[in-house]
């Protein structure tokens, strides 16, 4: 007979859920910013100094650990901002700033870009080589072993001087593919020297998640000093490389917020950042840090003087923006049914946008949110619901201009008072010589209540001169106007049908201090266009007022 064994019960068969992989013990993540170096090298990006003093405030409110502020020895501009850094007090930041190791040709004490590093007096430096032999060979044409030797003095003798440092192996990975036992010495060096961190620098950002995720892994079993992951987004797997570099165990995650950056830029913070807190969990900020995000997107964009990207994910305009019929159905019904998030959670909002994709459904939402309530049923929705698909035929487009939306729902539902009556405009447009730039000059005559104000105003151009004159008619009526600023002016032509000369839409983009709203104009005269879009950013400033 068999000796009785015993057969532990299998366990009910359950599903494993996604993520339920044990996770051992997670050290603290470190987030660098390098908004304010790497940034600043995007195209048609420019800091001023004072600009910098500002953004950086921006990210310690964020809570970013690091904010890496420039590189001195190779920028005037960036010395002037350490300077002024130093009187700022920052919570939780620590401003760090960026360079080179030394030149192959000067000792590591007369070497210009090293004594940059120390005048910034930042207690921090990130000091990057070359891991590459390609770039050793044939970029600095100096030798495999000159070049290890350059990395071990720089950092000795920075960390000499009471520094800690950072080292950004650029070009790691490519390095690694070339020669990964050299690539590999070099990083040994610079720990030997007193690395505190390396950072893994997918420079050329073309390698692939996988591959990040094995050399990182590969570099791990060799060194026990934290590592980093600066990732460039020319494969656009900046974001996904940073991510499978933290799941791989570096603690320290670079980028740079909206991605900005060289050639196609770093991977962006404004994606990693709720990625890291609301997906995989690993806290990176303080306390509901993470609602400020957008905010510091938007400030990030403005002071770049870049163009918002609307479609931007987590932040952007479009980011939680519903069109479609169905879409807006369900959401209504729960908003998980086509958002992955909760929108406030990164400072974003839901937003309902009216088309003729959107039933009633959409507009009886839409129309909810100022305020208005209207029964499913009742005729005036109907009415506005035709208005609107009337308009849009015309070639009208309210997701940019939802202010132009409201002043029209509110005149359709006998809500809306109007604030000033048009009695006529006249815009003229002189050259006087061939040579010189044209004269624009608009009159504008206006009823306010009983008053008639007749002005006349110039500008750079025909509809900054409608503009401005009819600020100047209204400003007595109403003050308020002077803190509003025309954000944006865009003019589409639209394609004539059969037997019609062509329209443009003008979509105006106004602001105060508070808020920033779209309106919009459409005609076959320019003019006239701009000045229906320009009517309704007054008038729906003035309502904002009211309410
Ligand atoms: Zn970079």
């Amino acid at each position: 007979m068999k000796p009785k064994t015993h057969k532990p019960k299998p366990a009910a068969a359950r599903t494993p859920r996604l993520g339920e992989r044990a996770l051992q013990t997670r050290p603290t993540l470190e987030i660098y910013d390098t908004t304010l170096r790497d940034g600043a090298q995007a195209e048609d990006v420019s800091f001023s100094a004072e600009d910098k003093v500002m953004v950086a405030r921006k990210l310690d409110d964020l809570g970013v650990q690091y904010i890496e502020g420039g590189w001195p020895g190779a920028n005037p501009k960036d010395i002037e901002f350490f300077r002024i850094i130093k009187t700022v007090p920052l919570r939780h930041a620590t401003v760090v700033a960026f360079g080179s190791t030394r030149k192959a040709g000067n000792r590591v004490r007369k070497d210009p870009n090293i004594q940059a590093l120390l005048a910034a007096e930042t207690e921090t430096i990130t000091l990057f080589g070359k891991s590459w032999t390609l770039h050793v060979t044939e970029a600095l044409g100096i030798s495999l072993a000159k070049n290890l030797e350059i990395i071990g003095d720089s950092i000795a003798y920075l960390k000499s001087k009471g520094r800690r440092l950072f080292y950004d192996a650029e070009h790691f990975f490519d390095g690694y593919k070339a020669n990964p036992d050299y690539a590999l010495q070099t990083l040994r060096r610079a720990v030997e020297a007193g690395a505190e961190r390396v950072i893994l620098c997918d420079t050329n950002g073309g390698t692939m998640p996988w591959e990040i995720r094995e050399l990182c892994e590969v570099v791990q079993r060799e060194f026990s000093v934290p590592l980093g992951i600066h990732a460039h987004n020319d494969s656009e797997m900046a974001v996904a490389n940073s991510m499978v570099a933290i799941e791989a165990g570096v603690i320290q995650v670079q980028g740079t917020i909206n991605g900005i950056g060289e050639r196609c830029g770093n991977a962006n913070l404004c994606s990693i950042l709720p990625n890291l807190e609301l997906k995989m969990k690993r806290p990176a900020l303080g306390d509901r840090r993470l609602a400020r995000l957008r905010e510091v997107s938007g400030f990030v964009t403005e002071i770049a003087n870049l163009m918002p990207n609307k479609h931007q994910p987590y932040v952007g305009d479009a980011a939680f923006a519903h069109k479609g019929g169905v879409h807006i159905h369900a959401v209504q019904k729960n908003r998980a049914t086509y958002e992955h998030i909760i929108p406030e959670l990164v400072g974003n909002r839901q937003r309902m946008l009216v088309s003729d994709y959107a039933g009633k459904s959409g507009l009886l939402g839409k129309v909810e949110t100022y305020g208005i309530r209207l029964s499913k049923d009742n005729p005036q929705l109907q009415e506005l619901l035709t208005t609107l698909k009337d308009l849009e035929n015309q070639g009208y487009q309210f997701e940019g201009a939802e202010g132009s939306l409201e002043l029209l729902t509110r005149k359709a539902v006998g809500r809306h008072k109007p604030s000033f009556e048009l009695l006529g405009f006249r815009v003229i447009v002189e050259k006087r010589k061939a040579d010189e730039p044209p004269i624009s000059e608009a009159t504008v005559m206006v009823k306010v209540g009983g008053a008639v104000e007749h002005t006349a105003a110039v500008g750079a151009g025909p509809v900054n001169a409608l503009d401005h004159a009819l600020r100047k008619a209204l400003e007595k009526f109403y003050p308020q106007l002077n803190e509003v600023k025309l954000l944006d002016y865009k003019v589409r032509v639209l394609a004539a049908n059969h037997g019609t000369a062509s329209k443009v839409r003008v979509l105006i983009e106004s602001g105060d201090h508070k808020e920033k709203w779209g309106t919009v104009g459409v005609s076959e005269n320019i003019m006239e266009a701009s000045w229906q879009a320009l009517a309704d950013g007054i008038e729906f400033k003035l309502l904002q007022d009211k309410r």
